[in-house]
């Protein structure tokens, strides 16, 4: 989950998990690892929401009873803040919630570990006889 939150592959730790803003990338470009069937859906807005207006709130409270400034000046100084820090924690949440499923083996991240082994996969091959029809 901290890797994923730094931006980084659940599994190597090195590679970037975002190709864009908010696109996970298909595959690591570090070590392979296959990130597309991730399905953080709908948790990495609700999570962020969640965690900016718990902070918010309650400074917009303190503000008020402290200072009692115009609306305006609420206005001004909390909808910036909120967006500012919305857009700063949506992908590392995101990233989050995509380690969080790696680490868990969700979503078809359970396969990662049933990777073929080559030689296996060769012998697999040999036992399989040709096909009459080419
Ligand atoms: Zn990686």
């Amino acid at each position: 989950m901290v890797r994923g939150a730094i931006h980084r592959c659940p599994s190597c730790g090195r590679g970037s998990i975002f190709r864009r803003y908010l696109k996970i990338v298909d595959t690591c470009h570090t070590c392979g690892e296959e990130l597309h069937h991730h399905r953080a859906d709908d948790a990495p807005p609700y999570f962020t929401i969640f965690i900016v207006g718990h902070i918010i709130i309650p400074l917009v409270l303190v503000v008020e009873k402290t200072w009692k400034p115009e609306i305006s000046t609420h206005m001004l100084l909390w909808l910036p803040l909120a967006i500012l820090m919305t857009l700063f924690l949506l992908p590392a949440v995101k990233g989050s919630i995509v380690g969080l499923q790696w680490a868990l083996r969700m979503h078809g991240f359970e396969l990662s570990d049933r990777r073929p082994d080559p030689q296996q996969h060769d012998q697999q091959h040999r036992d399989i006889p040709e096909s009459p029809v080419a």
